[in-house]
């Protein structure tokens, strides 16, 4: 990788123009996911069957992108940059429920009663769920919450991926480098670093969302902006285009994945396949900043 490819802090202004600042989400999005979360299982993954889990939502999520009436609001107080699910809870907790049913004929029946017990939930126990993964982590109680939390956080990702196709073309030019998806609110699962095209070489945060991506200069922590103290690491044997960039200053992570080693990638997909990375960081004491929606693996780094 060529080092003048890499942006250093104060090099963006100059830049800017001349670069995608974000990408708005492939109509295919769903259909690429599931399409590499097979292909990750097929390859002998730890977390396997939860990938072909994740598989089968990713090809009803497709559909319902296409027929969904789900879709996000916009926050009158913060213009378009950050989603609110409530004028849209209905239409969400009744997706959730139709995931849950078609899910559940295709799981042993032991796990058949986790879905199944959804239609005797509440909406306020479903606003709990919502509340929760907006934040950033999952719902801390047990049992069905857990387990039907996934459900949740694809209901979201159709509406938010529906709402920033159709409002990406007039979203207003922003102007800052933003630690949280600026089309959406909502936080990075990973950045990956492109390895082709205009954008060659550069880093684009994913949003574990609505799927955009949004440049961020590879030489500073995403996540407090620090420019000092970041390495990286590897679990030997696992996916090796895929690194957990660490900070010093703010003891934080979040992975990096390179294109150019592995063009099939998908970031979200990719970040589930990688867990052994993060059960590698939680024991040295490093917290995660970002989120996969799909699946929280331990203790988040606040924002800062
Ligand atoms: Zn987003
Ligand atoms: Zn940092």
């Amino acid at each position: 990788m060529s080092r003048s490819n890499i942006l250093q802090p104060g090099e963006l202004e100059e830049a800017r123009g001349a670069i995608a600042e974000w990408h708005v989400p492939a109509v295919d999005l769903f259909l690429r996911r599931e399409k590499r979360c097979r292909q990750l299982a097929r390859q002998g993954n730890m977390l396997a069957a939860y990938l072909h889990f994740v598989a089968r939502l990713c090809a009803l999520q497709h559909e319902e992108l296409q027929d969904s009436i789900a879709v996000a609001r916009c926050d009158e107080a913060t213009g378009q940059r950050s989603f609110v699910a409530s004028p849209v809870l209905p239409q969400l907790w009744t997706l959730v429920r139709r995931l849950g049913t078609t899910l559940a004929d295709t799981l042993p029946s032991a796990q058949r009663h986790l879905f199944g017990a959804l239609p005797e939930r509440a909406e306020p126990w479903f606003t709990e769920q919502v509340d929760a993964l907006l934040a950033g982590h999952l719902p801390a109680a047990a049992g069905v919450v857990v387990a039907t939390a996934p459900l949740t956080a694809a209901a979201l990702q159709v509406a938010w991926t529906r709402q920033v196709r159709l409002c990406a073309q007039t979203l207003p030019p922003r102007h800052e480098e933003s630690a949280v998806c600026p089309l959406c609110g909502g936080q990075p699962v990973a950045g990956v670093i492109v390895a082709a095209g205009p954008s060659k070489g550069l880093r684009y945060l994913h949003c574990g969302l609505c799927g955009s991506g949004w440049h961020v200069v590879r030489s500073k922590c995403s996540h407090c902006g620090g420019s000092q103290g970041l390495s990286y690491c590897t679990v030997q044997g696992l996916l090796e285009h895929v690194r957990a960039e660490l900070c010093l200053t703010c003891r934080s992570y979040i992975k990096v994945m390179y294109q150019e080693q592995e063009p099939e990638l998908e970031p979200l997909a990719d970040d589930l396949a990688t867990l052994a990375l993060d059960l590698r960081m939680a024991e040295d004491g490093y917290l995660r900043s970002g989120t996969n929606p799909l699946f929280s693996p331990g203790p988040a780094s606040s924002p800062v």
